[in-house]
């Protein structure tokens, strides 16, 4: 595994959960790490707490907004570096009936869990390019392979995630820069444990994920220059590829 001490990481939606769990991973991983969050400033601070201070920096940004990312993206370039592993995390799931969904809804849905990854990368991608050297995880879902007990416009927005993983990918493949998914199933994270469709028994293996489970997976995937354009499944045989 290429080592990645000092490396910049940025992690949207490292607040809490899955994202939190990765911003831990790869700053135990030598990275200078990045958390984002929207609201949750304290929980953003609890997990920082347990990083080295010297290598950590919050910052608070609504992924959905343009402004609002590439004044985040110009943050951490002045605090840390130039970002080289950007971890496109933040999302919501809102569970609804079919009928139940409006337009706002599916707005919402596609802001937040697919275009913030378009314009987080787009913020991130000219300094990697100049440097030939940048990684991005993109975290999808199972629903984007085998449907969602969350909704179709969740399910939709996971399943944009891997076209825009392998349309980066296959751009970027000669400079250095490695564009990947993981698309985890029924981690114990709040998103889970909110949604009373949510039950281990759905699991082939049983039992709810971890978040570190997928945070050894990203940690992986950035130390890889050669995975790219893939998506990783973390989901206890839910969809088996
Ligand atoms: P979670 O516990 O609900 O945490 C969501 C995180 O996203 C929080 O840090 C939240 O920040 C942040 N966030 C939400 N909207 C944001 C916005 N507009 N701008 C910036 N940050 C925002 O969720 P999770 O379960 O860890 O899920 C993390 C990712 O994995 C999501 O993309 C989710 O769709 C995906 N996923 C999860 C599962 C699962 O089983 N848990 C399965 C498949 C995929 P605040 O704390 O500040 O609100």
């Amino acid at each position: 595994m290429e080592d990645l001490s000092g490396k910049v990481a940025l992690v949207t939606g490292a607040s809490r959960g899955i994202g939190r769990a990765i911003a831990l991973a790869l700053g135990h991983a030598g990275c200078r790490v990045a958390l984002n969050y929207r609201a949750r400033k304290l929980d953003a601070e609890a997990a920082a707490c347990l990083m080295d201070e010297a290598d950590t920096m919050l910052v608070r940004a609504d992924v959905s907004s343009r402004g609002q990312v590439e004044r985040m993206v110009r943050e951490v370039a002045a605090t840390l570096g130039a970002v080289e592993i950007l971890v496109n995390n933040a999302g919501i799931a809102k569970v609804q009936q079919i009928e139940e969904i409006t337009l706002e809804d599916w707005d919402e849905q596609i802001a937040v869990n697919l275009t913030s990854c378009f314009l987080t990368t787009q913020a991130v991608l000219p300094e990697m390019r100049r440097r030939r050297w940048g990684r991005i995880l993109n975290i999808s879902s199972v629903a984007a392979q085998a449907g969602s007990i969350v909704g179709p416009h969740y399910a939709a927005a996971k399943a944009g995630m891997l076209g825009l993983t392998r349309g980066y990918a296959k751009l970027l493949a000669k400079e250095g820069i490695t564009v990947n998914a993981i698309a985890p199933a029924l981690v114990r994270t709040d998103m889970v444990t909110a949604n009373a469709l949510a039950r281990p028994e759905m699991i082939p293996v049983g039992r709810f994920g971890e978040a570190g489970e997928v945070a050894d997976v990203a940690v992986m995937l950035a130390g890889n220059g050669y995975i790219t354009g893939q998506t990783i499944n973390v989901n206890g045989g839910w969809y088996m590829s």
